[in-house]
């Protein structure tokens, strides 16, 4: 028998076990097949029945109606920092993006690349991207409103979605999409990397509502257009099909064994208050996000010294807690405590971290 870690790795990151152990047990022989689903037609009926068995999950799950296409597009939540200003920016109106850190900045850094009138109106950047703006002021111009709805690095996430006056919301949400219940009404589009709370790395889930199609510019490269992946449902070119097949499993773990996005929530938010709690509770560990805006995602804390910042993540490793150091980036520490990390994973992590404390207290 394989010894599996506690895995608290902020994405790529843990998947469910039982469809690790659904995976295994398909590979050699998928569905009656003879083949891998590695092997397959991307135009087979078995592949078509995987890929419309994810995009019928995903809409229950988030309860998305007609309104809305889902849609499976490579190149990363990165390739959307991109793609969304070049299909959804409105001639002679700007865009508005919110800035709450490294993936906003990026994604505004990208928009800007393209040339278009890029307003950053609001940004939690005077404070180290510790909190999420309140009261901020939209004025109905823009093309959209692009926010990232957790913050993966900062351990920030937006507990409430702001009234943006009509003007369509765009979310980063690929570091806590099926985490909670929203409601996707006000969204013109959601991008998520799979690599998170989704799947593995290589496929990006796209929910776009179909009046924003009516914006794309005929004169963009195929590739780069949404349109030419609704009207093909995902399938103009090659699609990821592993990723997708994985991230379907994902969907049906989240469906028919946790119970849904409420059951999911629950639980979500256990995690997030026990390992809150430990924080709050010790003299030792210092959350880095403002109480309000914390993430129920990525709990990112520091301890006293950076010397036991490093002992923290090597003992806790040596006992099968892994991914627990902060992004390069900010240093610290960091458990990313997705949908996938069980709660058995953050009750044993808190014991950890308590005994820590008690032997390091300096
Ligand atoms: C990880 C992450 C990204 C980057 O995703 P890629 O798929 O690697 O391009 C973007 N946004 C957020 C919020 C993330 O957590």
């Amino acid at each position: 028998m394989y010894e599996r870690i506690y895995n608290f790795n902020p994405g790529p990151a843990a998947l469910p076990l039982p469809v690790l152990e659904r995976i295994q047990s398909e590979m050699l022989n998928f569905r009656g097949t003879g083949m891998s689903i590695l092997e397959i037609s991307h135009r087979s009926a078995e592949f078509d029945k995987v890929l419309n068995d994810a995009i019928e999950r995903i809409r229950r799950l988030l309860s998305l109606d007609d309104s809305f296409h889902v849609l499976f597009l490579q190149g990363g939540a990165s390739l959307q920092f991109a793609m969304v200003p070049m299909n959804l920016s409105e001639p002679g109106k700007p865009v508005d993006y919110i800035n709450t850190g490294t993936w906003s900045t990026k994604a505004i850094a990208e928009a800007r690349k393209q040339k278009k009138d890029v307003r950053v109106i609001a940004s939690s950047e005077d404070k180290e991207f510790s909190y999420i703006p309140k009261d901020i002021n939209f004025d109905g111009q823009a093309s959209y409103i692009h926010i990232t709805s957790n913050n993966t690095i900062r351990g920030t996430q937006w507990h409430t979605f702001p009234d943006t006056k009509g003007v369509p919301l765009v979310a980063d949400m690929s570091s806590d999409i099926f985490s909670r219940r929203f409601d996707p009404g006000p969204f013109g589009l959601i991008y998520a990397g799979a690599q998170k709370n989704a799947g593995p790395a290589g496929v990006t889930v796209v929910i776009i509502r179909k009046d924003m199609l009516e914006r794309v510019p005929d004169d963009l490269p195929t590739m780069l257009k949404y349109t030419t992946f609704a009207e093909k449902n995902s399938l103009h070119n090659t699609p990821p099909c592993f990723a997708i097949y994985v991230v379907g499993l994902v969907m049906e773990w989240l469906e028919d064994e946790i119970g849904g996005i409420d059951k999911m929530e629950e639980i979500n938010r256990k995690k997030a208050e026990m390992l809150y709690s430990c924080i709050d509770e010790s003299d030792f560990y210092r959350g880095t996000a403002a109480r309000e805006d914390r993430s129920m995602m990525n709990v990112t804390f520091r301890l006293p010294t950076e010397e036991l910042e490093k002992k923290f993540i090597q003992e806790a490793l040596s006992k099968g807690f892994g991914g627990l150091k902060g992004h390069r980036s900010v240093g610290g520490c960091r458990a990313s405590i997705y949908n996938a990390v069980s709660l058995e994973a953050v009750e044993k992590l808190v014991e950890f971290m308590n005994d820590f404390a008690k032997a390091n207290r300096p």
